[in-house]
């Protein structure tokens, strides 16, 4: 495979960004090589500038689950562009979009548009700490809910270990109040609000994780963090930037039945331009200005681009036929997986929720960050290179999502499945 441009251009930029990226999982840090500049994306696959076609599976990190260019999103857009880009004041197509995400997350009684998944985090924090008039954060070790620095903490191991930032520049004072548990560990929940349930402002959890590798929740585990806030009058946070429209349309609360006061999305929502919203309750959501105390604004938030993208997106998934459709494609990505793992006698475990697919090359089945964190890491960078090289493009990364888009046909799924047993093979004799 030819990839001399990309190599060109990673030089380049590496002059300009840091890394050469502006992200920084972009730069392939985890499984080493040049990360490939993108030409272009059409349906289901994305060309690089040395003219390399790959199937993606990232779609973005997720946003684009009816395919790269999906003609009705780009007639939306082009539309909306020849009535101008931004307003900085209300408009029509705010409540379109407002409508929809409602329909499909009834506990949004109020929302908030913003313009990123950290943004909404950030906000839904802010709202939950002023609404309790408590100050500390419960959230799990492995799970990601964007770059906010109060948030930013994964902290060692152990139960209940007080916050230290994961990151220079993070005051210690800022993450002093973030207390990190480990995922699927109700217990642990139950002892620290036996022992401090009267100062927590809220509980943030991604209801299924994307950002450690997909992991589930156990059976009770998101019903008993739900009793356990509303018993100690804290908030319960939804973090479903990822999980929205992904594991259900209805997220993550609509598939598991359970109502979080505050939900964030993003992603989906926005229909691969930037977006982001929170929302909840009414009583809660009526503090945030203009209404209440409680700042937050944004010169872009709303913007009509970024919001008939996302309703064109919701509604063409609100299709009949298409969520099943996608579930299917899902469904089949994870059977290719297994049968590949199988045939090259490796062990894999792969966990799906709805659209979200994650594979671990694990003897054991991990439930939380530091078992993933446990599995055979190291073969996933020759995983990686040998399905890239064979058009295949996955996440840089071994803690990442495998998602698939209405644009995924069976054909191109056949072609991932063969991929996937000659890569399978190929780790087989090199690494494993
Ligand atoms: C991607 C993600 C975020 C951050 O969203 P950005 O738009 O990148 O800021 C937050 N939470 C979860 C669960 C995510 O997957």
């Amino acid at each position: 495979m030819q990839t001399t441009r990309s190599e060109a251009l990673f030089q380049q930029a590496q002059s300009f960004f840091v890394g050469g990226v502006n992200s920084p999982v972009r730069a392939f840090g985890a499984v080493g090589g040049t990360p490939r500049f993108i030409a272009g994306g059409e349906g289901a696959e994305l060309i690089d500038v040395d003219g390399n076609r790959y199937i993606d599976y990232v779609l973005s990190w997720g946003p684009l689950i009816v395919g790269h260019a999906h003609p009705y999103v780009r007639e939306a857009l082009t539309k909306q562009i020849d009535r101008g880009t931004s307003y900085g004041a209300p408009s029509e197509a705010e409540v379109r979009l407002a409508a929809r995400i409602q329909r499909h997350f009834p506990s949004m009684e109020r929302i908030r548009m913003v313009n990123s998944g950290a943004e909404a985090t950030l906000g839904a924090l802010r709202l939950a700490r002023a609404f309790t008039r408590r100050n500390k954060i419960v959230k799990f070790d492995g799970c990601y809910h964007g770059a906010v620095d109060a948030l930013l903490v994964r902290a060692g191991s152990g139960v209940a270990t007080l916050g230290l930032p994961d990151s220079p520049g993070i005051p210690e004072s800022v993450t002093a109040d973030t207390i990190v548990l480990p995922y699927n560990d109700l217990e642990a929940a139950q002892r620290l609000f036996a022992a401090q349930g009267e100062e927590i402002a809220a509980i943030i959890v991604e209801p299924v994780t994307n950002n450690m590798g997909v992991i589930l929740p156990q059976t009770g585990f998101l019903e008993g963090l739900r009793k356990l806030t509303d018993a100690y009058g804290a908030l319960l946070i939804f973090d479903e930037v990822a999980t929205g429209f992904r594991v259900s349309l209805g997220g993550a609360q609509g598939s598991f039945g359970i109502r979080p006061d505050l939900t964030t999305l993003g992603k989906v929502v926005g229909g691969g331009l930037p977006v982001g919203a929170f929302g909840g309750r009414a009583d809660i959501l009526e503090l945030l200005a203009p209404q209440g105390p409680v700042y937050q604004a944004g010169t872009l938030s709303g913007n009509p681009l970024a919001m008939v993208a996302g309703d064109a997106t919701i509604a063409l998934l609100e299709q009949p036929g298409r969520w099943e459709y996608l579930e299917t494609m899902a469904e089949r990505l994870q059977q290719a997986i297994e049968t590949a793992a199988q045939r090259a006698d490796l062990p894999v475990v792969v966990h799906r929720a709805g659209t979200m697919t994650g594979l671990f090359f694990a003897e054991n089945d991990p439930q939380n960050f530091e078992q993933a964190k446990a599995t055979h890491v190291e073969w996933y960078p020759t995983f990686f290179h040998a399905l890239l090289d064979a058009g295949i493009y996955l996440p840089p990364s071994p803690f990442e999502t495998l998602f698939v888009s209405t644009a995924h046909t069976q054909a191109l799924l056949d072609r991932t499945a063969e991929a996937l047993s000659a890569a399978m093979q190929h780790v087989h004799t090199q690494v494993a």
